[in-house]
């Protein structure tokens, strides 16, 4: 089953085009890593699949249930009811976002996923007593509590240390092999190319090709993705 599904998404920001027409898809059970250049749209096409931006046009369905379709060249968007089911479907783990004690019970649920994450001593600390990659750990936890059906990640490990980054990684690593169904934004190449079960590279707005790992990292087909894998590997 496609737990996500978007097709022709077209997005701009003040008349300047940052998505188009981009068509993708996740399935249950896969990692789909989302690889590219600074500024090539991928927080953006996040953000459009995670209802923080709205799309231009286009039509996005999660688990095969339509959520916004195009008409007449523009995204309709359904009522507040569709919207809040369709969100419950996903959780966004933000770069470093970290938990708010707001709902009780949510509250008590994180205890047993930060068992999960290492941190279950941490439970009553607050955010300025944890380090960067137990902030991330948090979001993490934070982002499972809601039990989604899909997680995404925006390049989760940007701001953190090598070594913080590996444990971060783990985790993810652990809720693939568990089949977390996972969109991942990542410039960890190596990593993407273990976990992912399919990889997509965007530049300039485009996805410019997706496919398996062993195709899109291993034999690009195109040169600008060539000239990106290059770029990263020295
Ligand atoms: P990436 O995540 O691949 O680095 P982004 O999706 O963040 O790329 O950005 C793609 C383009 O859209 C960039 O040129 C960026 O400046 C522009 N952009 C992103 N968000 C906004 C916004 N809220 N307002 C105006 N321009 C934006
Ligand atoms: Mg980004």
């Amino acid at each position: 089953m496609k737990l996500l599904e978007i097709n022709h998404l077209n997005k701009g920001f003040d008349g300047k085009t940052v998505l188009k027409d981009i068509s993708m898809y996740v399935e249950k059970g896969e990692v789909v890593s989302i690889i590219g250049p600074s500024g090539s749209g991928k927080s953006t096409l996040l953000r459009c699949a995670t209802f923080l931006e709205t799309m231009d046009d286009g039509d996005l369905s999660y688990c095969e249930k339509q959520v916004v379709r195009s008409a007449d060249g523009k995204a309709v968007y359904p009522s507040k009811a569709e919207m809040k089911e369709a969100k419950s479907k996903f959780s966004l783990v933000s770069p470093i976002h970290v938990m708010k004690r707001d709902k009780e019970e949510v509250f008590q649920e994180a205890h047993k996923i930060l068992e999960k994450v290492g941190l279950s001593d941490k439970l009553n600390a607050y955010p300025f007593e944890l380090s960067g990659g137990q902030q991330q750990r948090v979001a993490i936890a934070r982002a499972l509590v809601m039990n989604p059906e899909i997680l995404f990640f925006d390049e989760p490990t940007s701001a953190l240390d090598p070594e913080i980054t590996a444990g971060i990684l783990r985790i993810m690593k652990e809720l693939a092999e568990e089949k977390m169904t996972m969109v991942i934004v990542t410039h960890e190449i190596d990593f993407a190319k273990a976990v992912s079960d399919r990889v997509i590279f965007m530049d300039g707005g485009l996805i410019v090709e997706q496919g398996k790992p062993s195709d899109v990292i291993d034999n690009p087909k195109h040169e600008r993705t060539k000239a990106f894998l290059k770029k990263l590997s020295v």
